[in-house]
């Protein structure tokens, strides 16, 4: 079998970016509007919420613990030792937010506390993940744009905010093997 190597992304994939960030709205924001998971139609968030509420988004995304406190995506970590097991070549390729002091830490320490320390060593942190060189992406963002074409092979991990992409190969953590395939 050919070793590849496979690029996987934290949030929407291996971490609960969305569940994490609606608990921590319907904390902080009580009365604003909520856009439950199945509502969110756009990749980014404040596209599914209504006008104006930009600010507040980006406030629960820069508080401290946001990042570090998401919940795992239950199947990932599995998948992961799974790809190594088979000779794969595995690293995490993650984009930080633009205010980048708590999220960049706390991108590691997630990795840390939730995959293990070893993991913090495959960590490729990239606002243009199209400069990255690898056979695959797992990732939840629709589409990747940036300074390359592309060499890996985008496979969509699926998301609600996603279902309009028909043309890619999409999976989640009980079907990924057919990345493979
Ligand atoms: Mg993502």
């Amino acid at each position: 079998m050919n070793k590849k190597i496979i690029l996987v992304d934290i949030d929407g994939v291996l971490a609960d970016f969305e569940m994490g960030f609606i608990k921590a709205w319907g904390k902080k924001f009580p009365t604003h509007p909520k856009v439950p998971l199945e509502g969110r139609k756009a990749f980014r968030l404040a596209e599914s919420y209504p006008n104006g509420l930009e600010k507040e988004i980006q406030s629960i995304l820069s508080a401290p613990g946001f990042f570090e406190n998401l919940n795992t995506i239950p199947g990932g970590k599995e998948a992961l030792k799974k790809m190594q097991d088979l000779g794969h070549e595995v690293l995490i390729c993650t984009s930080p937010i633009s205010n980048y002091k708590n999220c960049v830490p706390e991108k590691y320490r997630w990795v840390a506390i939730n995959l293990g320390f070893e993991w913090t060593k495959r960590i490729i942190m990239i606002k243009d993940k199209t400069l990255v060189f690898g056979d695959i992406l797992i990732d939840d963002k629709p589409e990747h744009t940036g300074l390359r074409e592309p060499v890996w092979k985008h496979v969509l991990f699926e998301a609600p905010y996603n279902q309009h992409v028909k043309t890619k190969l999409r999976i989640t953590w009980d079907n990924w093997e057919r990345i493979l395939e």
